[in-house]
């Protein structure tokens, strides 16, 4: 945990004891703490009600006073302390419509997800483990708290969470588990497309994407999902051998855009989905880029067969105008993609056209954009006694594209020159 953290949060809990209140560490923290992982946040949970956990400490904010929620503010940290509650009457198959506060802590341990996410940790260190948590982290699997079957069908959340934590993890689902996600799984349609989403961000950016996606296509939970994937099973087992690699890609990007291109999604199929999943812009539009240079790169290799005449050179001036085009983050991000397919993506027969060439080529490009020209629009138009009008960006472009291809070198006087022979040819 981050320095201070533990102390400031034992603050909290000894404050709350000598308060005649039962205080303990719970959830997330106790789990990860257990297994040696990086815990980025404390929860507590105590018997004091949220009006005498305010009146205890400085500084507090009601978080979610319905749900017992209070955040206690204490050397710069935040603590979510949540009063001992059970949940009844999940109407619409995500929130309880009734909290109870109740006097024991087991009680409120029953109402958890997971058995590994039931576990409380007192002042002394001693757990509070009454589902065996401590059991299944030591066997790695996910178990829910009861009956699998009622404690999806009360929250159908906690499915996907179930399969994020097996991947996270690199857990096993506890076999009754596994059998009432796949009773439940229609429930997901319940799920509002962020929650799912967020659920699906953490599976493919974390450490074992490849299990999560395993689970998901063995299941078909999304096919029943709100929005628009293509998802369902048998789409993405069909993908499993093209997505074998996604766990060696280090972006989160570049993961997408595997997944969507083995999903065989275009890049505006690809942008609209993500869109409909309420993905930031920025990941769209990264994302989507990237796919174009796929595209651009494998109507390039298709448009010059085998063999050609000039065929790299050919090659290598189409993939430098899609890495100006989609920018050279996209480009690299295509090669990462590429290099994790299976066969590498080469295309055969092509001596010069598989990701290693390409990755030559983009490395050796002196420059990729406007801003590194070494003239601007202005110079142009003052150069060419003319108006500035589209032409000015169009010609830009091409001293661009001549000067990215190393056909002429980037420096003012050699650019203006050629400037004025492109301008004279029109
Ligand atoms: P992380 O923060 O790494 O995702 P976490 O276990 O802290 O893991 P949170 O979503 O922060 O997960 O929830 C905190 C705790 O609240 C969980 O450990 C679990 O005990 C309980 N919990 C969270 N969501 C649910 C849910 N949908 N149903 C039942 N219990 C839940
Ligand atoms: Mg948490």
């Amino acid at each position: 945990a981050p320095a201070g953290m533990a102390e400031a949060a034992g603050k909290v809990v000894r404050r709350l004891i000598d308060q005649g209140h039962e205080a303990y560490w719970v959830g997330g923290c106790v789990r990860d703490e257990l297994l040696s992982r990086p815990v980025h946040d404390m929860d507590l949970t105590t018997s004091a009600l949220p009006e005498e956990v305010i009146a205890l400490f400085e500084r507090t904010v009601p978080t979610g006073l319905q749900h017992g929620t209070v955040t206690v503010l204490l050397d710069g940290f935040g603590f979510e302390v949540t009063t001992y509650r059970t949940e009844s009457g999940y109407a619409d198959h995500r929130r309880p419509e009734q909290v109870f506060f109740v006097r024991d802590v087991k009680e409120d341990l029953r109402r958890r997800d997971f058995t590994i996410n039931a576990i409380c940790c007192g002042a002394d260190g001693k757990l509070t483990d009454p589902f065996g948590g401590a059991e299944d982290l030591r066997r790695k699997r996910v178990r829910c708290v009861g009956a699998a079957e009622e404690r999806f069908d009360e929250d159908a959340l906690r499915m996907l969470r179930c399969v994020r934590f097996a991947a996270v993890l690199d857990f096993a689902i506890a076999k009754n588990t596994w059998r009432g996600l796949l009773r439940q799984r229609d429930q997901l349609a319940h799920i509002a497309v962020e929650r799912v989403r967020a659920e699906l961000e953490r599976i493919v950016e974390g450490p074992h994407p490849l299990r999560g996606l395993g689970m998901l296509a063995r299941s078909s939970l999304l096919a029943r999902g709100k929005a628009p994937f293509p998802w369902t099973g048998p789409d993405l087992a069909a993908a499993a051998a093209s997505t074998a690699g996604i766990g060696e890609l280090q972006s989160a990007h570049r993961r997408w855009a595997l997944l969507l291109h083995a999903l065989k999604q275009s890049a505006n199929e690809a942008d609209e989905l993500l869109r409909a999943w309420t993905f930031p812009g920025a990941t769209r539009i990264a994302v989507a880029r990237v796919l174009r240079v796929g595209e651009a790169w494998t109507a390039a290799l298709q448009e010059v067969p085998p063999g050609t005449p000039g065929g790299t050179e050919t090659l290598r001036r189409r993939w430098i105008a899609a890495v100006l085009d989609q920018g050279p983050q996209a480009a690299a991000g295509w090669l990462a993609v590429l290099r994790v397919l299976p066969g590498d993506g080469a295309a055969p027969g092509h001596g010069g056209g598989g990701p290693d060439a390409a990755g030559e080529w983009l490395s050796r490009m002196p420059l990729s954009s406007l801003a590194e020209l070494a003239v601007s629009g202005g110079d142009l138009a003052e150069l060419l006694q003319k108006r500035p009008g589209p032409w000015v960006g169009q010609l830009l472009q091409k001293l661009l594209f001549a000067a990215a291809a190393g056909d002429i070198s980037n420096e003012r006087q050699v650019l203006l020159q050629e400037a004025k022979r492109m301008d004279g040819y029109e």
